[in-house]
């Protein structure tokens, strides 16, 4: 692949098949845009091109075998919804969050584990001292989402973070042994009930 290419902004599509991005491009978008449809509605405000956001939901909806998400939090719902579609579809999900953020330890505005837990999906928190505090996914093994971007509304409206998108080998791997080490670590039955 050509290094020129791979700062530029692309469709989602092409994220995945050039396999490297780098987006800070905050917004909401649109779920009819998101959903593959032409928005027609005229007085709808949503963002209909590429954003931050829509990048981040089309390699979850891409997504084929597995997704390794390991989120500090998750408080989106539009992210919520495209794990939990993803999971419908037969990909193998699974989730590492910080307890604090679960909602199980007291009230998070829009924390989505709930939700996550009750479609069937294994969920693992890190409850210590210290905090989960990485914002990375794995995608089939082979494609890594990383950056300082939170799952959260208020990191897709305006939050300036940092988002990409990488298949190179030497990046990938270390995440895949960081987030098995992680979830290794963490019992299925303290904070998960599964
Ligand atoms: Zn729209």
């Amino acid at each position: 692949m050509r290094e020129g290419a791979a700062v530029r902004r692309t469709s989602a599509v092409c994220v995945i098949t050039e396999r490297r991005a780098c987006l800070l491009n905050p917004g909401l978008v649109c779920r009819r845009t998101l959903s593959g449809r032409t928005c027609k509605d005229k007085n709808c405000c949503a963002m209909h091109n590429e954003t931050s956001l829509s990048c981040l939901v089309n390699v979850l909806k891409f997504s084929k075998k597995t997704l390794d998400i390991c989120v500090y939090m998750i408080t989106c719902s539009i992210l919520g919804d495209a794990i939990i579609e993803s999971h419908e579809r037969g990909v193998i999900v699974r989730v590492i969050t910080e307890s604090r953020n679960s909602g199980e330890e007291g009230e998070v505005c829009g924390s989505q584990i709930g939700r996550l837990r009750a479609a069937g999906i294994s969920v693992r928190c890190q409850s210590n001292s210290f905090w989960m505090h990485h914002k990375f996914m794995i995608a089939d093994k082979e494609i890594l989402v990383n950056g300082s971007f939170n799952w959260t509304n208020q990191a897709v409206m305006g939050n300036s973070e940092n988002l990409i998108i990488t298949s190179k080998d030497n990046l990938v791997k270390p995440f895949i042994t960081e987030f098995q080490k992680i979830w290794n670590k963490l019992s299925p039955t303290d904070s998960t009930g599964e």
